[in-house]
């Protein structure tokens, strides 16, 4: 039995979502609170993503092309071989890594949070949500080939202006998979918004 944070009911550990980041391995808020959270997060904020990228069209074009073009240069990541074989057998410990590894990149000198209170949801959440940001026709082909794809911002890094916002832009919401071939194909013309 686990308190929750938000609502204090004392609820079943199979209540909870998992969180490995957390002593007893399950998040702080119980399941029926952080599905109400993102319910409530989607419902005050319909259209925020779509609204920010049309009033920056010009900024966000201009800023798509030279982070492609940095990051192209600099991708590398050095994996122990214990993790290389969980991630080829476990989706979602390969999820996990990527963000963890994805959202810290731009955290650099000020990692107050968690990553997955940045996230904003569950690494199980996260998953499908990602999964949806696909047309139907790439999520199996996802699940099959996942290196195939990368992890986006559909707003870029580099806006934010301080802490709160490099937090809010990296909530999952700001998130998408993009196959990467696409990707490579958006670096060397602006993207089409
Ligand atoms: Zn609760």
């Amino acid at each position: 039995m686990k308190k929750c944070n938000k609502c204090k009911v004392e609820k079943e550990l199979t209540e909870f979502y998992k969180n490995k980041n957390s002593k007893d391995g399950v998040a702080y808020k119980c399941k029926s609170c952080s599905k109400s959270m993102m319910k409530g997060y989607w419902e005050d904020n319909p259209n925020y993503m779509k609204e920010w990228r049309n009033k920056n069209t010009t900024h966000v074009k201009e800023y798509y092309s030279s982070w492609r073009n940095q990051n192209q240069i600099s991708i590398h990541t050095k994996e122990l071989t214990y993790q290389q074989q969980r991630r080829k057998t476990d989706p979602l410990f390969r999820l996990s890594k990527l963000i963890r590894v994805h959202v810290n990149r731009f955290l650099n000198g000020y990692k107050h949070k968690k990553t997955q209170d940045v996230v904003g949801c569950s690494f199980d959440e996260l998953y499908v949500h990602l999964l949806l940001t696909l047309p139907i026709t790439h999520r199996f082909n996802y699940i099959h080939n996942p290196k195939l794809y990368e992890v986006d911002h559909i707003i870029p890094l580099s806006w934010a202006q301080d802490e709160e916002s490099i937090y809010e832009l990296n909530h999952y919401s700001n998130l998408q998979l993009l196959l990467k071939e696409e990707n490579r194909r958006k670096s060397n013309k602006p993207l089409e918004l």
